[in-house]
């Protein structure tokens, strides 16, 4: 007689997840040195305030290894003012991967600048290397690197041809702080980083963003963008934030350009140094977890880990919003989402990790095709001059076949080798009785 757990629980069988989940999918992981940080920002009344903000940016500096830091309310505005740093301006394109989340790319256009969208790799799901020379055109500004759901992109490949045409790279690391590219930071490979510390992502702090860079050019056109007070020449607001004094900005020294205020609550400032202390051994564990849930998957039909190999010294950071690769002609042709559905059974208690896809692919939105922002009579990606880089249905096959390759898997916080590994006979149930299901 088969056992029930040999049944699909999709199909009436017991569920592969039995143990309480307890606080392994908890995040952030906050302690009173968090709350007291917080409230002495409170308590003082220090919330629109610069200082902790600026001990912030000088610790996530030395952390990443670069040489300037600057604190957001938000990723979108970090990238944003990264975008506008690089020169993107009316009638300029950038070159941005189609499966990302929208704020990787979407300020282009309010910038007066079009995107013209690259196609992904199918197993690192960033930008693909070889979908982006042909893009470059004499309009062509920045490409935005993601570093898609913790995977460290290509860069050894996407910087030589960045460099060969002098068109400047913006890495978003909003899916992957801390992870490494053959051994180094990712954010430090191109000429500026954004990114993202909202309360979902591996690095969370509440609402924020952080930029960096190297580029001491690149950070003062940020801060004059968005800091009315610490503008790179003295003002009657502050003294200079750093030497460089860079003639084009010194006349508007006091008034942001363009109106652009981006000062961050300090509240997130104070919990991004407390977060930053514990970051790497926090991710230390997540990775091992994370690596022990695929190291159990090994071999199984159907099912590939999304992950660097082990000794090509690059990792996956915190490992945000993780993703498996899935191969339907290797069960048969069994549609991901009826996979899915199937593992959600085996995991009742947490379902909401397994689903098919990812973002939506950008290239085939609307906001990309026909939407008129600065009310010209036309849409926005041609408005300003620009070549019609407009893409349809068909046009970056990868990313739009995203809901089929690729499905959720749990995001461990905690390393906790027997709840894991019900988790991983969750999966590999429903991949070795694909059969049952089809
Ligand atoms: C979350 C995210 C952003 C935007 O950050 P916010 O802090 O939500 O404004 C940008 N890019 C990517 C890839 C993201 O996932």
């Amino acid at each position: 007689m088969t056992s029930t757990t040999e049944v699909l629980a999709l199909q009436g069988g017991a569920p592969a997840v039995t143990k309480e989940a307890g606080d392994i999918f908890a995040w952030p992981i906050v302690t009173t040195e968090d709350e007291e940080a917080v409230l002495e920002v409170l308590r003082r009344g220090a919330m629109s305030g610069n200082d902790v903000s600026k001990a912030f940016e000088a610790e996530f500096a030395a952390w990443i290894g670069l040489k300037h830091a600057l604190t957001y309310p938000n990723g979108t505005e970090s990238l944003r003012a990264a975008m506008w740093a690089c020169g993107v301006g009316a009638g300029d394109e950038i070159i941005c991967p189609s499966m990302t989340y929208w704020a990787s790319c979407t300020s282009a256009l309010s910038l007066g600048a079009a995107v013209n969208f690259a196609d992904i790799d199918p197993e690192t799901l960033c930008i693909d290397p070889k979908d982006i020379e042909h893009r470059i055109g004499p309009r062509t500004k920045a490409i935005v690197v993601v570093h898609y759901a913790g995977y460290p992109a290509p860069m050894d490949a996407i910087m030589p041809i960045a460099r060969k045409h002098g068109v400047l790279v913006i890495e978003d690391v909003s899916h992957a702080h801390g992870a490494l590219y053959k051994g180094r930071m990712v954010g430090t490979f191109g000429d500026i980083a954004a990114m993202s510390m909202m309360a979902g992502k591996s690095f969370a702090i509440g609402e924020a963003g952080m930029m960096a860079t190297n580029n001491g050019a690149l950070y003062e056109r940020c801060i004059s963008y968005g800091f009315y007070e610490r503008t790179g020449v003295a003002s009657r607001f502050n003294a200079p934030d750093s030497q460089i004094t860079m003639e084009e900005l010194k006349p508007f020294a006091g008034v942001p350009l363009g109106g652009f205020k981006h000062r961050l609550n300090q509240t997130c400032a104070a919990m991004g140094r407390v977060q930053l202390k514990y970051y790497d051994a926090r991710t230390a564990e997540i990775q091992s977890a994370m690596n022990r849930f695929w190291d159990l998957l090994d071999g199984v039909p159907g099912l590939r880990a999304h992950r660097p190999a082990k000794d090509s010294g690059s990792t996956m950071g915190g490992w945000y919003s993780p993703r498996g690769l899935y191969r339907a002609e290797e069960l048969g042709g069994l549609p991901v989402a009826k996979f899915c559905e199937a593992v959600r059974a085996e995991m009742p208690n947490a379902p909401y990790w397994c689903h098919p896809g990812a973002n939506f692919a950008l290239h085939l939105h609307q906001v990309f095709h026909t939407a008129d922002i600065f009310r010209m009579g036309q849409p926005t990606m041609i408005s300003f001059g620009q070549r019609d880089v407009r893409q349809g249905p068909g046009t970056l096959p990868v990313s739009e076949r995203i809901g089929e390759i690729a499905f959720g898997i749990p995001w461990f916080k905690h390393d906790r080798p027997e709840i894991i590994a019900e988790y991983a006979a969750a999966y590999r149930k429903v991949a070795e009785h694909a059969d049952a299901l089809r």
